[in-house]
């Protein structure tokens, strides 16, 4: 197979604007959020129906080519990366929304669409899409289900899984499968659906989906309280979970400190608590006296120093802010991310222990910590030096996070809890999946993808 052949065929399924080569567009969309590995693919293509990414694939199984899907490129596994000569099939210009349903509440879109212009239809008619996280600006609803995104909202309403109703596939072989027509009920032998949801892209692509949509919250309501240590985090869960809550997030004194000096934010109040706690409440099920007597009640506990409550839509946007701006302002130290989880209750051993290990073992990075505390889900971040070259800083984390990953597997949790597998994780998965999940997970790529066409080299 020669470069020109493969450019030549594909300009024979696709318009000239649909296909490019140029370097500055190779890089771009060569890569994803992550900075660790470099892009280098042989095209980028932009088909505009399933029946074009269908030719694609084809192509790509009659020459042996790869393909890379590529949504948003908001990841952070490198499962976007295209590396080794792929070509890219880019979704962006399959981003029409194509029906909404009044009665059974669900909108079909292609899969180009960005998260955000879902979240905008649904409002459009008064109607609610709940996935959200601080990237839904540019992910793609494609992407997010080939990761089965989380979020800041995964304890109230589940993860992107929770609201497929139907999908459209390209298989890998070139097959296109329509999966459970949106329908409530189907018991009719495996729901493959749910195999293509957090697929990263190894077994087919996404090019339609029909999403559930829900009622809005009707009185969000934003507190940000300063914890004293892990354990107490998990007290005030308990304690508001009475409350009808939306999120229940945290992140540690120092990913404050960053966020406040680089966006002039200020600070929720003046004392500083070693972990914060983000809870968002829909205040329409709960009055402000009982929350005032859940908030005391902490105080008097000693589990809280301080909080905030907010009480504007406005306040409550800024509170969000200091959370959801985490990610960005570290982006420039090119983190070392680990987006790991166990079990609710096993938090804040697990907290405790890797902190531990973290500060042995790197006492020489920074180490910011953030994320899902509701889940069970936090994310690790290890802020590179910088006068440390990025391959050094990656063989450094590496070398440690064997040890992190451990602690992980004792657990019993999971080496990614909401990024995906990726090219970054893959060393990691078997620390989560047995043996013999591996083999059948490795059994079920081949049945889509038995030439291994799609994503070589990413999941395992
Ligand atoms: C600031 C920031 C905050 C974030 N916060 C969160 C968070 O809170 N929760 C969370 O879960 N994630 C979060 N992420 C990660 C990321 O946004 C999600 O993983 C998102 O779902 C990726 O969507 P995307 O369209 O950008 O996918 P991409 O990065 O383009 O691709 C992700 C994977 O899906 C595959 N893929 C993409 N489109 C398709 C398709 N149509 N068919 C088949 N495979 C496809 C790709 O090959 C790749 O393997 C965050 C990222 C950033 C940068």
């Amino acid at each position: 197979m020669t470069t020109s052949l493969v450019i030549n065929r594909l300009t024979a399924l696709l318009s000239a604007p649909q296909i490019s080569t140029q370097p500055s567009e190779l890089e771009h969309y060569g890569r994803d959020w992550t900075r660790f590995v470099a892009p280098a693919p042989l095209a980028v293509v932009f088909p505009k129906t399933p029946a074009e990414v269908q030719q694609v694939i084809l192509l790509a199984n009659e020459l042996a080519f790869s393909v890379v899907p590529s949504g948003g490129r908001t990841g952070l596994s490198g499962g976007a990366m295209a590396c080794n000569g792929e070509v890219v099939l880019s979704l962006e210009r399959m981003n029409k929304i194509l029906e909404f349903n009044h009665i059974d509440r669900t909108l079909r879109c292609q899969a180009g669409v960005v998260t955000e212009d879902i979240q905008r239809a649904a409002q459009a008619h008064d109607l609610f899409y709940p996935v959200d996280f601080a990237s839904a600006g540019s992910s793609q609803i494609g992407g997010n289900i080939s990761t089965n995104a989380g979020g800041i909202r995964v304890i109230r309403y589940g993860l992107t899984r929770d609201w497929v109703a139907g999908l459209t596939v390209v298989t890998g072989a070139g097959e296109i499968l329509e999966l459970n027509h949106g329908l409530v009920k189907n018991a009719t032998g495996y729901d493959l659906r749910h195999l293509f949801i957090g697929a990263e892209g190894t077994l087919g692509i996404v090019v339609e989906a029909t999403l559930r949509l829900t009622r809005p919250p009707q009185r969000p309501q934003v507190l940000i309280l300063g914890v004293t240590d892990s354990r107490s985090m998990m007290y005030v869960l308990e304690q508001f979970r009475q409350c009808d809550l939306l999120a229940f997030e945290f992140f540690d004194a120092a990913a404050l400190e960053r966020v406040v000096a680089a966006h002039g934010l200020q600070r929720p109040f003046a004392t500083s608590s070693h972990y914060y706690v983000l809870i968002e409440h829909d205040a329409s099920s709960c009055s402000q006296e009982t929350l005032m007597g859940y908030f005391e009640g902490c105080c008097e506990a000693g589990w809280v120093e301080d909080g905030v409550i907010s009480q504007s839509e406005a306040q409550a946007q800024t509170l969000w802010a200091l959370r959801e701006r985490i990610s960005e302002t570290i982006t420039p130290f090119t983190p070392y991310k680990n987006d790991i989880s166990v079990r609710i209750c096993d938090v804040p051993d697990f907290l405790e222990q890797t902190e531990r290990c973290v500060k042995q073992n790197f006492p020489q990075f920074e180490v910011v910590w953030f994320g899902h505390i509701g889940d069970g889900n936090l994310h690790l971040n290890l802020l590179r030096p910088e006068n440390m070259d990025i391959a050094e800083f990656k063989l450094a984390c590496e070398s440690v996070n064997d040890k992190i990953m451990h602690i992980i597997a004792r657990f019993h949790g999971s080496v990614s809890a909401e990024h995906g597998i990726g090219l970054l994780k893959k060393r990691y998965l078997s620390k989560s999946r047995s043996d013999a999940e591996l083999r059948l997970m490795r059994a079920v790529r081949a049945s889509f993808d038995p030439n291994g066409v799609l994503n070589p080299g990413k999941l395992f």
